[in-house]
């Protein structure tokens, strides 16, 4: 079964140790059809997408370095490196990026939000369901990826916003607890089966060591799409996304 995976970075910490052909590699030995990258900075993704143009759906973190990760909420020069940036027809949106409740008033993130609407840009964020929320309802145009599902929300609070929230979509990278040992946990079973087009696969090299177990990954990633009916199964692996994120432009 291929896969479309929504969380890749292929950021500065990893050039060394991975060429952009060698990252491609290793994106395909895992069967990624397609995958969402983003990098800090953005020339990681023009390099990867360079090579795999097929296989590489940018997007634009607003992150310069590491160092922005903390404070870019508060730091109005963002807004012109993110415009400056911004490629149409490209980047399919902007993120990865991290909020914590308040962020989504602050005039960064407005701007931000306000240039997705406009250029018909998805947002990557990675926040719990609070922020998640205020993001989502900052703008109801505004179209949310909502990473990791919250990374630590449970099946119940990631419900509570995909039911609150028609503009909210999830991917699943770092979420080990999807299966249980061998099993795929009930509880998001249930909630796959309810939102069968709202979730999405993913793995998030966020470093470089995370490049390892991108193979290893999906391997468990296709343990536990196996356990749903095939037709749910197909929507969570490629589907979804592909229709939401590689819609010609
Ligand atoms: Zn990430």
């Amino acid at each position: 079964m291929e896969l479309f995976d929504a969380h890749i970075h292929y950021s500065q910490d990893a050039w060394p140790q991975y060429s952009p052909e060698r990252a491609v590699e290793i994106l395909r030995a895992a069967g990624i059809r397609k995958a969402l990258v983003s990098s800090t900075p953005d020339s990681g993704t023009q390099r990867l997408y360079a090579v795999a143009p097929d296989l590489v759906v940018p997007m634009l973190r607003p992150y310069r370095s590491r160092d922005d990760i903390g404070a870019w909420t508060r730091d109005p020069t963002v807004v012109a490196y993110v415009q400056g940036t911004f490629r149409r027809g490209v980047h399919r949106g902007i993120g990865e990026f991290h909020i914590v409740p308040g962020d989504s008033a602050t005039p960064v993130v407005r701007a931000l939000v306000a240039l997705a609407i406009r250029e018909d840009l998805w947002l990557h964020a990675h926040a719990d369901e609070h922020a998640v929320a205020e993001l989502a309802r900052s703008d109801r145009q505004a179209k949310v990826l909502w990473a990791h599902a919250g990374l630590s929300s449970t099946p119940d609070a990631v419900r509570a916003v995909l039911d609150a929230h028609p503009n909210v979509v999830a991917e699943l990278a770092l979420r080990g607890d999807v299966m249980l040992g061998q099993t795929i946990d009930p509880a998001w079973r249930d909630l796959f089966l309810r939102h069968p087009d709202r979730f999405m696969v993913g793995t998030d090299t966020w470093v470089p060591s995370r490049w390892t177990d991108v193979v290893s990954g999906h391997e468990r990633t296709r343990a536990w799409l196996a356990q749903l009916p095939p037709e749910v199964a197909a929507r969570i692996a490629s589907g979804n996304a592909e229709r939401l994120f590689a819609t010609p432009r």
